[in-house]
């Protein structure tokens, strides 16, 4: 059913959450457009405007490798002063009390560990675009050790000691998707009673085929998302109110 006000929604958002053991939230987008994140799918947004660079390109081009750091660094000003919203701060509040194992993300922004939920309970499909790593030995970089290189290079990507390629640590176009955290999404989405996405639009596969899923396996789906999705249909309950202001009234601390 979609909720036809927030009121409504939250109330019975409310009991879902009340009524549950696990609940495992699947995030995208819509969940950190408040923090000034925009939404690099959206008409309009970043990928409009640049084509993202396909990995096989990075690695073939220098210039592909140039380009990309250039791009990340332009972004820098909006990632790093992004401060999870309210939807985050909630979502932590569920993991604090034990309902949440585990949350799935779409982003690369970091903002659900920043709200306090551990970096090894973020289960990130797209990686992270936080920091970046080496592509060959996985050694860790800071950004600011590779903006630091990169300018004084003459706005050259550096590369690792071992002489492999330095990236972000996002799951690029072309890249595999992380074989660890997909196989961690599956278990989360099988096991769990309630399944809340919020912010997806749940068009990008193989991520999207989690809410399915966890209803398959007998879990209530509740979708919070601005603009309808094609699971709509088969949700227990549908939330089209923003995401903020829908779970605001959730966060405890
Ligand atoms: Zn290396």
């Amino acid at each position: 059913m979609i909720a036809h006000d927030i009121s409504t929604a939250v109330s019975h958002l409310g009991r879902l959450i009340e009524d549950a053991q696990t609940i495992v939230p699947f995030t995208g987008a819509g969940i950190s457009t408040e923090c000034g994140i925009p939404d690099f799918r959206s008409p309009g947004g970043v990928w409009a405007k640049n084509q993202p660079i396909p990995f096989d390109e990075f690695l073939a081009r220098r210039e592909m490798r140039d380009e990309s750091w250039r791009r990340r660094f332009a972004m820098e000003e909006k990632f790093g002063a992004a401060k999870p919203g309210r939807g985050h701060r909630a979502l932590a509040s569920l993991y604090r009390v034990g309902k949440v194992p585990a949350l799935i993300t779409q982003n690369i922004d970091n903002l659900h560990q920043a709200s306090g939920v551990p970096s090894q309970d973020v289960v990130e499909l797209h990686g992270n675009t936080t920091y970046a790593l080496c592509l060959e030995c996985e050694k860790r970089f800071d950004l600011a050790w590779v903006r630091d290189k990169f300018e004084s290079a003459g706005q050259h990507a550096p590369e690792c000691a071992c002489g492999g390629f330095i990236k972000t640590a996002t799951v690029s176009f072309g890249q595999s998707m992380p074989v660890q955290a997909m196989a961690r999404a599956e278990d989360l989405a099988r096991r769990c009673d309630l399944f809340l996405a919020v912010g997806s639009s749940l068009v990008v596969w193989p991520a999207a085929g989690f809410p399915l899923m966890a209803k398959r396996n007998g879990a209530a789906l509740v979708i919070i998302n601005r603009e309808p999705t094609e699971f709509d249909d088969i949700a227990d309950l549908v939330i089209r109110n923003d995401i903020g202001d829908t779970l605001g009234p959730f966060i405890t601390h």
